[in-house]
């Protein structure tokens, strides 16, 4: 998968979560304000830079740059972090942290759709 590719699905991503964090406000008749478009926007960027991060800390220079920014144990670091995340008290650093990790997540995942799949460590 190419970086336009990668950079393509963290996009989605970035709206999907962006949507799903408005339509929860509205769902439970909270009141939506500006700040939390903002918070909805920093989501769609860092889910898009998220997306990129692995190939820029591992290029893919050749078809064994995958190492441990691109591993399952990375997987699962992300996974214990963003329980840690969810106690943080500033929703737009919350945003902004889960926002990276939902784009990250989306490389390691179509990455690992791959015949190379993701090595362990
Ligand atoms: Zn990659």
């Amino acid at each position: 998968m190419n970086r336009r590719e990668h950079l393509q699905l963290g996009l989605i991503a970035g709206f999907g979560g962006a949507a799903v964090y408005i339509g929860n406000k509205l769902i439970n008749d909270e009141d939506v304000a500006l700040k939390d478009f903002g918070n909805a926007l920093l989501f769609i960027v860092t889910a898009y830079i998220g997306s990129a991060l692995p190939d820029i800390l591992e290029p893919a220079k050749n078809p064994h740059h995958r190492k441990f920014f691109h591993s399952l144990t990375c997987s699962g670091a992300l996974g214990g972090m963003s329980l840690k995340i969810s106690n943080i008290k500033n929703e737009s650093i919350k945003m902004a942290l889960y926002g990276l990790g939902a784009g990250y997540a989306t490389h390691l995942i179509s990455d690992s759709t791959t015949p190379r799949s993701l090595p362990l460590i």
